[in-house]
């Protein structure tokens, strides 16, 4: 069994990711990204993306969305 106070910081640190990622999907812009044809999203501001890299809004939106499965899969459970 854990102590107490593990269990208590546990909760605190999912309710402050929780706060988090509401956060995050309320600054997120539901406007998808478009590139211009340097790669940089023009939608969002970032016009100097390398190859590969996603732009940070794309980033956030995936985040949300993988938090929001894992939540949805551990209430199945
Ligand atoms: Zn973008």
């Amino acid at each position: 069994m854990k102590p107490v106070r593990a269990v208590i910081a546990s909760w605190l640190l999912r309710e402050q990711l929780a706060a988090a990622i509401r956060l995050i999907n309320d600054l997120t812009d539901p406007d998808d990204c478009w590139f211009d044809h340097h790669g940089g999203c023009q939608a969002h501001g970032y016009l100097s993306l390398e190859p590969g890299e996603k732009c940070p809004q794309r980033e956030a939106k995936e985040m949300v969305e993988a938090h929001r499965a894992l939540i949805e899969d551990g209430l199945r459970d």
